[in-house]
């Protein structure tokens, strides 16, 4: 529709490949690089929760196809994204901004237990919460994590920032050289079209409880802002 709305409120789940900067581990600046922008919009004064992937460390999936156990692999990659969520904390407290860690895997001497209240509490102080371990249970991905925090916690949307792409292509930009961006699709035709850019639990999720889900791409410095602005970047997922 073209009209900028401001969130008071967001959920924004973060790829943990670009954590890595495409490699293994955490790239600090890439990290330090997040963390101002996400300083900037907590300070503009929007409460802010965030989901970090573990793409960077271990995909459970991937793991299992190489002779793991899934769940055991699963609990890996798990761990991977309380990695991310430690070095987020750490550098957006550089950027003066409190930040607390709620783990859904209870770990006391890093990390909070998962408690939506709690994290709505922080949220309304000007803390930035990161939510991490994912759901604590194999099986799942970080993405769908994101849309049921997003839905507990009352944001207003899942700003969904992905490494490299500039929202939902029809087939991946990076191979294919005539893929085609959608700047809106419903979320029926990105579970038709079997799209790989999130999980399709996610995606149902999302769509069963109304939540608005916008793609964007997050190697782009600045996008953050925008996407919490309203800014029509990337990929809007409508009814
Ligand atoms: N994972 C899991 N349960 C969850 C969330 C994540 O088992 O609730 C595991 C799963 O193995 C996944 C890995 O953690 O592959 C890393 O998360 P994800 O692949 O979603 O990270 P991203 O692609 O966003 O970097």
């Amino acid at each position: 529709s073209g009209v900028l709305v401001a969130y008071q409120r967001v959920l924004l789940k973060l790829s943990g490949e670009e954590f890595g900067g495409g490699k293994l581990g955490v790239d600090p600046l890439v990290v330090a690089a997040i963390a101002k922008e996400i300083a900037d919009v907590v300070r503009s004064g929007t409460q802010v929760a965030v989901v970090v992937g573990g793409g960077n460390y271990f995909r459970g999936a991937e793991l299992s196809t190489n002779g793991m156990a899934r769940d055991r692999a699963d609990y890996m990659g798990m761990l991977g994204t309380v990695m991310n969520s430690i070095a987020l904390q750490d550098f957006c407290e550089k950027e003066g901004i409190e930040t607390r860690v709620q783990s859904a895997i209870s770990m006391a001497q890093v990390a909070e237990p998962y408690i939506p209240r709690r994290a709505e509490r922080h949220m309304e102080k000007g803390r930035l919460v990161i939510f991490g371990a994912g759901s604590g249970m194999p099986y799942f991905s970080t993405d769908t994590v994101a849309a049921q925090r997003a839905l507990e916690i009352g944001a207003e949307v899942l700003l969904m920032g992905k490494r490299g792409a500039d929202g939902v292509y029809n087939k991946d930009p990076n191979v294919h050289d005539d893929a085609v961006k959608f700047d809106s699709l419903t979320y029926d035709q990105f579970l038709a079209a079997n799209l790989k850019v999130a999980d399709a639990t996610a995606i149902s999720l999302a769509r069963d409880n109304d939540l608005r889900m916008v793609f964007f791409n997050l190697s782009v410095p600045g996008n953050i802002a925008r996407a919490v602005a309203g800014e029509p970047i990337g990929t809007i997922l409508t009814r």
